[in-house]
């Protein structure tokens, strides 16, 4: 599959539309317009890549909706260089949103399967994070901690201390928050042992999964 004008125009529109249901950061709303989420789906389901829908992407995993992406990414407020780890790597666009905002980016994923092809996706398209892991993102990443911000794509029924404890102070942990229906939730650590809490709308994601291995 090829990236063409039409594909680019499509993503325009999708940048207008995320705009549109509240999402002003400029740098966010550029990087929908130049990520060719059409190429993180399977080229049957081409026509499904710009509309604004999450959408399943095998191992009963999805890719999040664009919205939602851009949503909680803005929450992030990411500066160039931010150390960022995102638990949930499934299709691998939301790690390509975080690198064209030039973070460095380490991410996490559960699913063998997953992992294996969306690292062989990554090599093809010469995205390059610092770390993908095969792991538990419960447990966070502690050897490269402290992070400038976690985000967290998949349903947690409750928040993992170990992803508060592995941030910078100033840092941030966005993270849904729920089991039948999750409430976005953002973390800054404040000091070394005070953190701020706020929350935003509901949202439906998969559930974050205690590992097997
Ligand atoms: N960021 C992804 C969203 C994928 S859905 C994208 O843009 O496509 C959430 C992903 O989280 C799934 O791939 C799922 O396998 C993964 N996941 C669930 N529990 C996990 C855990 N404990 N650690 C790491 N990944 C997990």
């Amino acid at each position: 599959m090829k990236d063409t004008l039409k594909h680019r125009g499509k993503r325009n529109q999708l940048a207008e539309i995320v705009k549109e249901k509240g999402v002003t950061s400029e740098t966010v709303l550029e990087a929908i317009r130049t990520i060719p989420r059409h190429l993180f789906l399977d080229s049957s389901f081409e026509d499904h890549a710009y509309q604004d829908k999450a959408f399943p992407i095998g191992a009963e995993q999805t890719i999040s909706q664009p919205y939602t992406v851009a949503f909680q990414t803005s929450l992030l407020q990411i500066n160039v260089g931010d150390k960022i780890l995102e638990i949930g790597t499934g299709s691998g666009y939301q790690t390509a949103i975080l690198l064209q905002l030039k973070a460095k980016v380490y991410t996490i994923e559960r699913q063998l399967e997953l992992f294996k092809k969306t690292n062989l996706f990554f090599n093809k398209m010469g995205y390059r994070p610092k770390k993908t892991i095969f792991g538990d993102g419960y447990k966070g990443l502690p050897e490269e901690a402290p992070f400038n911000g976690i985000i967290v794509t998949a349903g947690a029924p409750h928040v993992p201390k170990a992803l508060l404890s592995q941030l910078a102070v100033g840092g941030k942990l966005v993270i849904p928050v729920g089991i039948d229906e999750q409430v976005m939730t953002l973390f800054t650590r404040t000091s070394e042992k005070e953190f701020e809490k706020k929350e935003f709308g509901s949202f439906r994601f998969v559930p974050l999964l205690e590992n097997k291995n």
